[in-house]
Parts: C-alpha cells; sequence; structure tokens
C-alpha cells in the first residue's frame, strides 16, 4: 500500500546526454537511495550540515563530510577526496553519490568525472537551489583564485534524487536562493507557473511540501526543456542567464546570496525591458510584488556604477555590447546584444 502511495508522488523527468541518459526523480525520499545504488562499491560525499542531520538516513557506506560553503569547492577539496577514494580501496568501478546542496554536487561531479578517468555518480539533491538548477544540465565544477566554476566538466550523474521532504530542514535564507531561480525559470517558459506560485507565497514561505514539490517538478522540466534543446550554452540555452548578467556583478560587489542577488538582478532585466518598451508596466509590478512575497531584495542602495564596472569586468570577451535577456512577458524572454553606451544611459553612468 505504501509502496503505492510512493509511486503515485513521484515522478521521473528523463534528460538525453551526450554519452548517457540522466534521470531526476523528484517526489522521492533519501530512503529509497539503496534502491538506487550498487550493493558494493559506492563512496558518499555530502557536508557537515546535511550529514549532521541525515546520517542515520544514509545508507552504510564510506562517507566523505566536506566543510559546508562554497570556500569547500577548490581543487585542495577535490585532491583530498582522491587521496581518501584511494586509500579507501576505490576504483573504475566504484559508484559516487553526493548527498547535499549544489557545492555538494558541484565537487562529486568533478571528483566522479575525473576520478580514474570517471566513475559513475548520482546525486541526492537536499538544496532547493540544488534541485531546481544543479540538478539539471550536467554542469559540475570547481572555483579558482576567486573564478567561479572555472574548472569543471560536462556529466551527466545516473540519477538524482529531489526529496523535497529535506528541504524542512534548510534555513530560510537558502529557500529563498532556490525561489529566485523558480520565478526565473517561469519568467522563461512558464505563466501558469508563475500565477501558481502568485497564488501560493504564504505556503511557499511556509515551505509547504505539498506546494513545494508540484512546483520543483515544473521548474526542473522547464530547464531540462531548454537545456535538452541546446546541450552546449548558445542560443536556447542563453536565456537561463535572464537576471544573472546583472546579478552576477551585484554579488561578486555586495556578496549577497546567490537568491538575493538574481532577485535584484531579475528587477533590473525587467526595469530594462520596460525602458525598451518591451515589457508593459503591469507585468513589471507582477514580478516585482511577487520576488518581495518571496522574501527577495529587489532593490538595494550599492553604487550603479560599482555593479556595472563588475559587470563588464565579468563580461570582458564582449567587447561593445553586451548579451542581456530581456522579459517580452511573463513567460517570455529574448536575448539581445544591447550597446555599452546604451546601458550607460539607462543606469545614468556618464561616459
Ligand atoms: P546551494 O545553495 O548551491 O545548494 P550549498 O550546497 O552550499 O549551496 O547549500 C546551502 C547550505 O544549505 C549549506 O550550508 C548546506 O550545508 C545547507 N543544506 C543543504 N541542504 C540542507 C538540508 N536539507 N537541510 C539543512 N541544511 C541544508
Ligand atoms: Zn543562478
Amino acid at each position: 500500500m505504501w509502496y503505492c502511495v510512493h509511486l503515485f508522488s513521484m515522478e521521473k523527468i528523463t534528460i538525453k546526454g551526450r554519452f548517457a541518459d540522466s534521470a531526476i526523480f523528484t517526489g522521492e525520499r533519501i530512503n529509497n537511495l539503496p534502491h538506487y545504488i550498487p550493493s558494493k562499491g559506492v563512496y558518499i560525499i555530502t557536508d557537515g550540515n546535511v550529514n549532521a542531520i541525515y546520517r542515520g538516513r544514509f545508507p552504510e557506506c564510506p562517507t566523505f563530510v566536506v566543510e559546508p560553503g562554497e570556500a569547500s569547492k577548490s581543487i585542495q577539496t577535490v585532491v583530498k577526496i582522491y587521496r581518501w577514494l584511494l586509500d579507501s580501496g576505490a576504483d573504475r568501478s566504484s559508484f559516487i553519490v553526493a548527498i547535499g546542496g549544489g557545492v555538494i554536487c558541484d565537487i562529486a561531479g568533478f571528483v566522479a568525472s575525473t576520478f580514474m578517468r570517471g566513475v559513475k555518480f548520482g546525486f541526492v539533491a537536499t538544496s532547493l537551489l540544488a534541485q531546481v538548477d544543479a540538478s539539471v544540465g550536467g554542469k559540475n565544477g570547481i572555483d579558482l583564485d576567486g573564478y567561479k566554476n572555472i574548472v569543471g566538466t560536462f556529466n551527466q550523474p545516473q540519477f538524482v534524487i529531489c526529496d523535497v521532504s529535506m528541504l524542512i530542514t534548510l534555513p530560510r535564507i537558502e529557500l529563498a536562493n532556490g525561489f529566485a531561480e523558480i520565478v526565473k525559470h517561469a519568467i522563461i517558459a512558464d505563466a501558469g507557473q508563475f500565477a501558481f506560485i502568485e497564488a501560493n507565497v504564504d505556503r511557499l514561505n511556509a515551505c509547504d511540501i505539498e506546494v513545494i514539490t508540484p512546483l520543483v517538478e515544473k521548474s526542473i522540466r522547464i530547464k531540462t526543456n531548454i537545456v535538452t534543446a541546446d546541450e552546449h550554452e548558445s542560443g536556447e540555452r542563453r536565456k537561463l542567464n535572464l537576471g544573472h548578467t546583472w546579478g552576477h556583478a551585484v554579488e561578486k560587489v555586495s556578496g549577497l546570496p546567490h537568491g538575493q542577488s538574481v532577485s535584484i538582478g531579475l528587477e533590473f532585466a525587467a526595469r530594462l525591458s520596460c525602458s525598451k518598451g518591451v515589457l508593459g508596466n503591469r507585468e513589471y509590478f507582477r514580478l516585482i510584488n511577487l520576488l518581495r512575497g518571496l522574501k527577495l531584495q529587489v532593490c538595494s542602495t550599492m553604487s550603479q556604477r560599482k555593479i556595472f564596472e563588475a559587470l563588464l569586468k565579468d563580461k570582458k570577451k564582449e567587447k561593445d555590447f553586451i548579451h542581456f535577456v530581456l522579459m517580452e512577458g511573463i513567460g517570455s524572454v529574448r536575448v539581445e546584444a544591447i550597446s555599452i553606451q546604451e546601458l550607460k544611459a539607462f543606469i545614468k553612468i556618464e561616459k
């Protein structure tokens, strides 16, 4: 009987990879992880926070616990894990499982893609951001000298389990990071999803799993459709940068969390779209209200000039134009090259 209920709530989303397919399971639980992994030769990578709360629900396997936080996405951590794998007797047939947020999925995906020229791996994504973002696209990577994800590979995990019940222990600030990406996906491709979020703001803020589950599933489907349409980061995939061109610069200058920075970036993209006559004021205010409702920041007291300088530094390969994702409405976006002169005039920076 329990198994029936379990099947009802679970959704499988398949992603076609270059070499192999990957499957994302929403509504699945970490307790079922043993059904997805080999009976031996499994190595778990997790972080200190997730380990402290959920260790009792991990399968009995050697486990490497990484210090929580972005600072762990370093080559030093990766080397430590390679040595641990060797010392523990891992070989080419071993299987690596990441149990954690985006940081852990990135590190474990990179380690698994490179150890002995690559071993199979899977994720239990435990943060909302990892479930709706890191789970799709097969990217992994580590940071170097302040550059994020500068070293990494494209490689799909065998499976991603999105256990939404684990989100209950996620700190509120981390939940908001995921909401920013979920709203982004809705603006890119799904007006219905946007309306659903609007109608459920209070339940989402209370981390109501009944509402979060379909939201996560739909969000993953939106990203999956975009990524499969364009496996290697041009055309369609560029749309996923919505709010991120300005948002990354905000993140660099302010040190605000990713979701808060993306939210400020979404407001910027919407305002820019309005000023170009692409987006109507009504849609702009709908977006602002929704972001605010989800406790996301939409404006900042930071110097626009500083943010713009950080943006130019980030995009130094794009000479006179910067590619921006503009909103044409809720559920529709387009990528446009905007001249640096025009941007300066828009944010009222002198020449
Ligand atoms: P991301 O936001 O990319 O997922 P992290 O992997 O750093 O980044 O996860 C964000 C933070 O949330 C980390 O401190 C991590 O330890 C913590 N975390 C992840 N999942 C859970 C969970 N289910 N419960 C409590 N804390 C969690
Ligand atoms: Zn993002």
